[in-house]
């Protein structure tokens, strides 16, 4: 996979699954955008670790429509093009139904909707228009295996990587005329700041026997799928949710 003279924006890619696909792209060619919401320490440190030059970290909340817009539009004012979008940020906050008061969990959907599926909806709209007059592009959504296996404590959650596998089925369909084309990639449990405290509790060892791997995946092989579906070989995948997580859910 040649990336040479691509340009690639990767929200929340100053940490986990972001920064090892940043590390990746930028490792076969590209120039990469990192976009973080307020880790500049991480981001710092991401940009140092990119090989080749020119590449950028940029500050904003995805879940904010107006940051959304500035941070495409300064991407593209700095590359002057925008091959690849990654839709990586995330986040994963408990809000157990049988727990949470009404107003934290109506807080917990608002921002969780907001910042996954929301906030990648209008990724996906700011660089689709570039896209569009530049002749195409690709766009890889980063969903989970909680879209399809159910998130008991972390409902909106699941509900935001469904909507995202959606949202990417749908963008496949009315993007293919303009030749950009949209892949998902569906992860387990990665070895992230995400996922640590889960995997260092008790529950830890139970999480890795999901797989018959007996363990989980690393940012480095989501990474690496992520590359898969933005390579220029894999256009006819669009429309498809790749699922990375070592046999530990199937489905048909
Ligand atoms: P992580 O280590 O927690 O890193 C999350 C990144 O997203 C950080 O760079 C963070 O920025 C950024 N971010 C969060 N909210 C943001 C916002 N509103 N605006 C801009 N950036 C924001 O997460 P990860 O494990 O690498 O997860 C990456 C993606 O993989 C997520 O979509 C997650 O749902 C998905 N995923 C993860 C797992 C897992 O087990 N780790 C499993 C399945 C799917 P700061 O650095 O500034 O905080």
């Amino acid at each position: 996979m040649d990336f040479t003279d691509k340009t690639v924006l990767i929200t929340g890619g100053a940490r986990g699954i972001g920064r090892a696909t940043a590390i990746a792209f930028a490792g076969r060619g590209a120039r990469v955008a990192i976009n973080f919401r307020s880790n500049n320490e991480a981001a710092r440190e991401t940009v140092e670790m990119l090989s080749g030059e020119g590449h950028l970290a940029i500050r904003a909340d995805i879940s904010q429509p107006e940051a959304v817009r500035q941070m495409v539009d300064a991407v593209i004012r700095e590359f002057g093009q925008l091959d690849i979008v990654v839709n990586n940020a995330g986040i994963f906050e408990p809000h157990p139904i049988d727990s949470s008061s009404y107003e934290a969990w109506q807080e917990s959907w608002n921002q969780t909707l907001a910042t996954n599926l929301t906030g990648a909806a209008n990724v996906c709209y700011c660089a689709a228009q570039h896209m569009i007059r530049q002749g195409g592009g690709r766009i890889v959504n980063v969903s989970s295996r909680g879209a399809f296996r159910g998130e008991p404590a972390q409902p909106a959650y699941g509900a935001s990587k469904a909507g995202l596998n959606a949202l990417g089925q749908s963008l496949a369909l009315a993007l293919a005329p303009y030749h950009i084309f949209v892949g998902t990639v569906a992860p387990g449990f990665v070895e992230t700041d995400m996922a640590i405290g889960y995997l260092e509790s008790d529950a830890g060892a139970a999480i890795k026997q999901q797989s018959p791997l007996n363990r989980v995946a690393r940012p480095e092989e989501v990474a690496y799928a992520i590359l898969f579906l933005a390579s220029e070989q894999a256009g006819f995948t669009t429309g498809c949710i790749l699922d990375i997580n070592g046999a530990s859910y199937l489905r048909t």
